[in-house]
Formats: C-alpha cells, structure tokens, sequence
C-alpha cells in the first residue's frame, strides 16, 4: 500500500493551512489520544489520520501551526493580497473551515486586549491606512453576509436584500445597496467591524440560525491617486525631467479587498434533527461546493469559471483569475474526533494528481 499524496492548489489560488491549539475541552478529553494531524511546516506538508495505522499526506502552499502567530498569518495569507489592492488590483482573503476552528479569530480578531491579537481585517486596514496619504485618496467598506442567498446589510439591518451589480463591459461586481463608509482611521475601523458583528449576532437570533451558518463578506475599496513615475532620463537635465514630473496626472488605482469569513464547512444535518430546514442546508452546501469548483477550475487553469452558480461566486468573480489575487486559509483543529470533518475540510483545497 501506498500512502497518497495530494498537492494543493496553487498558483491563480494561494491555500494556507492553520492548526488551531488544542482547547481545554480537548486537552482533558483527548489527552489520553494524539492529534489527527502532524504537521510538517518546512515541507509544507500535512499528515492526517486515515485509520489507526495510516495516514495521507496533503501539501498546501503554506502550513501553520499551533504556534503560528497572528503577524505571521497575516503575513503569510494576507499581505501580498493586500499590497496587490494598494497597487490597484482585487484581492480576496477567505477562511474556511468547521465551526470551531479559527476562522473568525483568523481573519476578524480585533485584538482589544492583546494587540498582538489581532486578526487579518485590522491588520489589513492598518496597511491600508498608512498607504493613504492625501486627500484624493480614500477607503471604503461595506460590511454584509449572505445567508440562504439573501444578501444582508450588516451595517444597516433594515437594508435585508441587497442585489449584486455586474458591470456587463469591466465585469467588476458591486454591491450597490449595501451602506458605504469611509474609513479616515484605524478606530472607527474597529468600530464598524463592531457594529457589523452585532447586527449579525441580532440578525441572526431573529432568524434563529447562527452565524456560523452564514457568510461575512467585507469588501473594502481603495482609492489611490499615485503620482506618474519619472520616466524621463534624469542623468543630463535632472532639472527638466522633475519638471515633467510635476507635470505629469497622477494615476488613480482602484483596488477592492473581500475578506469572507465562509460559513462552516461542516456537513449539515438534512434531516432536520439539529434545527437546521432542508432549504437551509442545500443553500449553504450549495455556495460552498459551488466555491470549490471555482478554486479548483481556477487550479487547473480552466478558462471557463462556473461562478453563475452561487451568489457567493457571483459576488466573488472579479476575484478569480486575471490580475486579481485570492488566499484562502483552511483552519482545522487536532481532535481525532472530527478526523471526519477535519478530511473532507482539507480536501476542499486540494486537486487531485
Ligand atoms: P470559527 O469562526 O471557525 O467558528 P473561532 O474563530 O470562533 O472559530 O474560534 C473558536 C475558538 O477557538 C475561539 O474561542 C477562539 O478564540 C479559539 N481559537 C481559534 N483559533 C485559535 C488560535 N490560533 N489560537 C488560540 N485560540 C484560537
Ligand atoms: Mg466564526
């Protein structure tokens, strides 16, 4: 027998994957058993658990550990995205994974307490910010989740039914209902990203659902007025060419961030058993099979992307492919107990050989 080996996506799509520590739940309760997973960070290599005595081998494009700080995530997964924005390209981040895993403390972690802390959003945004300098320049967010194909506006409750926006001749995707605001610092930032995920929590009692159940999608829009490169020789008449250099129009880019924090990877009960109705658990596995097939037509450099199938590629589609860049965290945990979930997490990031 032999052991198989899957490589990951790469290319048109980056995958990391994040082990999240063992909680104290799991180091009482499974201390008697090792973790599911062993990781391999300098070969970018993951080993699960098939059975008892076997294991598969997964390559990502970047492996995280336990020990993985929030900077070094952030740099890994969302800093070459992020500067890719500022250059006026899109870029989304993603994290997927089973409830529980991290995905939330990946990417929203606001890190009050222990900056150090903090997730991809705040980190981000800081880069952001401290690339804007004039007034011409300027960042925008809205702030909305996707939950059974319904777009809702996570900074304006009442606005529950927002419609996607595809301009036919650039295919840029917008959301033209959802509230804009425009940052000018890093706490109203914070105070947004606060305002947003109480209006989920609350939109989501009164749906009775949970938030692990939707999709939170960030979007931030970056203007930036960046001033002509000198491309005049400046050896003989140094005087001349930075006169040109004045003279020149500043070029505008316009970037656009997405940031998705994917409902939960986990298989969903279709039969009801755990309060979840069957036209609920089709719509969530439905835009999340619907995203793998994009990531791994994306993979195989297959010039058509299915995006029409979902919402969730729909909004996503000026993200794939072109000059835009997309990263996408796989969070899992190391319990054996969900070797499972934990497989067929894993396997959403993978092509087969
Ligand atoms: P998800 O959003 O995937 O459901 P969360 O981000 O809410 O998961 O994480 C579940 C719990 O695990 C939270 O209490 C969170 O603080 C903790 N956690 C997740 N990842 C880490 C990590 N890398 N280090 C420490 N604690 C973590
Ligand atoms: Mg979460």
């Amino acid at each position: 027998h032999m052991n198989l080996c899957f490589h990951i996506v790469s290319g048109r799509v980056r995958v990391a994957v994040r082990l999240r520590p063992r909680n104290s739940e799991e180091l009482e309760a499974d201390s008697d058993f090792s973790d599911c997973v062993e990781l391999q960070p300098e070969l970018k290599r993951l080993k699960l658990q098939k059975n008892n005595w076997d294991s598969d081998t997964y390559e990502f494009d970047e492996v995280l550990t336990e020990f993985a700080s929030q900077k070094r995530v952030y740099e890994v997964v969302a800093k070459p995205v992020v500067e890719s924005v500022l250059d006026g390209y899109n870029g989304t981040v993603m994290a997927y994974g089973q409830t529980g895993t991290g995905k939330t403390y990946t990417l929203g972690r606001l890190g009050e307490e222990d900056a150090a802390d903090r997730g991809i959003m705040v980190r981000a945004m800081e880069d952001i910010l401290a690339e804007i300098s004039s007034d011409t320049d300027s960042v925008c967010v809205s702030y909305s989740q996707l939950y059974m194909e319904t777009i809702q506006d996570l900074l304006d409750p009442a606005n529950d039914n927002i419609s996607i926006m595809e301009d036919p001749k650039t295919g840029d995707v917008s959301l033209p209902g959802a509230t804009v605001v425009e940052i000018r610092d890093q706490q109203s930032f914070v105070g947004l990203l606060q305002l947003g995920e109480a209006h989920r929590f609350a939109a989501n009692t009164k749906l009775n659902t949970e938030s692990s159940r939707s999709h939170a999608i960030l979007m931030v829009h970056v203007k930036r007025s960046v001033k002509g490169k000198d491309s005049a020789p400046s050896s003989e008449n140094g005087r001349m060419s930075s006169m040109l250099k004045t003279l020149k129009p500043p070029i505008v880019r316009r970037g656009k961030l997405v940031v998705v924090d994917l409902a939960g990877s986990e298989r969903i009960d279709k039969s009801g058993s755990e309060g979840h109705t069957l036209e609920e658990a089709k719509s969530i596995n439905l835009s999340l099979s619907a995203l793998g097939k994009c990531i791994n037509a994306l993979a195989e450099n297959s010039a058509h992307i299915p995006v029409r199938d979902s919402k969730l590629t729909r909004l996503l589609r000026d993200s794939f492919g072109g000059t835009a860049r997309t990263s996408l965290v796989v969070t899992i945990g190391p319990s054996p107990r969900h070797r499972g979930e934990t497989t067929s997490t894993i396997m959403f990031g993978q092509r087969f050989p």
